[in-house]
């Protein structure tokens, strides 16, 4: 295989600078690695970096609160009361949703409950779920609790995707036949825009085209997705999607949540659904009366008054991708960045015996998230990596996930965990190496 690529440090070095993203990099805390200088922070899979603008989001509103308590509802600049609305134009922007069609409100587990509620919606012989097998745990509670909710076994009622034996991966096909072959029986797709433990991004058009086809809702989990893929939710025609905000999108621990609900949807009141007061027609809420009438659109699903502190450090942090020049931007950085990491971790020379990257090579199936199947001495590899400054992600049994985020992200930093894996792989016992 020919590259446009080279694994030399002055190499790594050139293509930062012509990094248009580089000055992106300095709007963030990086956190320090053993010996003082910025790690190489490859966890924002997991928990995104704080934006240096995060701060003095939350200050401004602690301000509103102590200078007007009460009156900060209506006060500018804050207005509490329509703050959730702030965040709606970026989220739409970045999801590629109209604005009718997404709201943020409440966590991801919470928001993907209030969906089910609407969109799972079993009769008859309708029942089944399509889902990922080894989801995302709280997605796998999430269906499993639904399910039961309406009387079905879990065992039963839950169809779940495996790759095919000797594969890591699902191929678009077999998801497509599987789909096809529950027909009628199949009430509901749900998958992850891309899926936390391989990295493999799914062809949600085709999915959702195949979920269409034999009469099922298709929606995605989009925690991994959402500020990592360029995402066409309205045209690609999902019913509905939910995502967290605090990986790839930065905005904090346990930070709020994004829904997308395809307009289609946007003026049926007759959905079910679980209702609060912050969902009812908001030039009558404070009507305070009996009868619930749904808002327009995804926010007719709000329950609660808005978290301003979480949201404020979410509008902090979606500007920043606004600025940046939007998700165009950012993944035509992150194909090259993830392309350079595919790059030097093949130069490290490791055999397939010991390291394998499980994520597919088609950039078209990836974000920029790769897993490595460490079949020897993982977790040593692992806490190789982590003296060395390089902070990635272990998940039992023996996966690494690194995930070079292009808003921070520097092509040096990926340069260095090549580096460091062909460190290692000297390291290794020759048992180990031929076995
Ligand atoms: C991160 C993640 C979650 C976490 O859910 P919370 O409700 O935010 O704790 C759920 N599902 C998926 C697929 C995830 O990646």
């Amino acid at each position: 295989m020919t590259s446009a690529f080279q694994n030399t440090l002055d190499f790594a070095r050139q293509l930062d600078a012509q990094d248009a993203l580089r000055p992106f990099r300095d709007r963030f805390h990086l956190p320090p690695g053993p010996d003082g200088q910025p790690a190489a922070y490859m966890c924002g899979n997991s928990l995104g970096l704080m934006p240096k603008t995060a701060r003095a989001a939350v200050e401004a509103e602690f301000q509103s609160w102590e200078e007007h308590a009460v009156e900060g509802h209506f006060r500018e600049p804050s207005q509490w009361m329509h703050y959730h609305q702030t965040l709606t134009e970026a989220s739409a922007r970045l999801v590629g949703a109209k604005p009718v069609e997404v709201v943020v409100m409440n966590n991801l587990t919470v928001n993907l409950h209030l969906l089910l509620i609407s969109f799972y919606r079993p009769a008859g012989r309708r029942y089944k779920v399509l889902m990922e097998g080894g989801a995302f745990p709280s997605d796998q509670y999430a269906l499993e609790s639904q399910v039961k909710l309406h009387g079905y076994q879990p065992d039963d009622a839950i169809v779940e995707l495996l790759p095919r034996p000797g594969e890591h991966t699902l191929r678009t096909a077999d998801i497509e036949a599987r789909i096809q072959a529950l027909g009628e029986e199949l009430a509901l797709v749900i998958l992850g825009g891309v899926n936390y433990y391989t990295g493999q991004a799914f062809d949600m058009p085709a999915i959702t085209r195949a979920g269409h086809a034999v009469g099922a809702v298709v929606g995605f989990d989009l925690a991994h997705a959402a500020g990592n893929l360029l995402l066409h939710l309205h045209d690609w025609d999902v019913d509905f999607a939910c995502w967290c905000s605090y990986k790839y999108l930065n905005s904090g621990p346990g930070g709020t949540s994004g829904v997308f609900v395809h307009e289609r949807f946007a003026n049926r009141p007759d959905l079910p659904r679980l209702a609060g007061w912050w969902g009812h027609d908001a030039t009558v809420r404070f009507q305070m009366k009996k009868g619930f009438q749904p808002m327009p659109g995804a926010a007719g699903w709000q329950l609660s008054n808005a978290q301003i502190f979480p949201m404020a450090i979410h509008r902090a942090a979606l500007a920043i991708v606004d600025e940046a020049g939007g998700m165009q931007e950012l993944r035509r950085k992150s194909e090259q960045l993830t392309g350079y990491l595919e790059y030097v971790l093949h130069a490290a020379g490791l055999p397939a015996e010991v390291l394998e990257i499980i994520t597919p090579a088609d950039p078209a199936q990836r974000g920029c998230q790769l897993s490595l199947l460490v079949h020897q001495q993982g977790r040593q590899l692992f806490d190789f990596l982590s003296e060395r400054g390089i902070m990635a992600d272990w998940r039992e049994p023996n996966v690494i996930r690194i995930s070079p985020v292009p808003l921070y992200n520097s092509f040096e930093d990926v340069w260095r965990i090549g580096q460091a894996v062909a460190a290692w792989t000297t390291t290794l016992t020759p048992a180990a190496a031929n076995q």
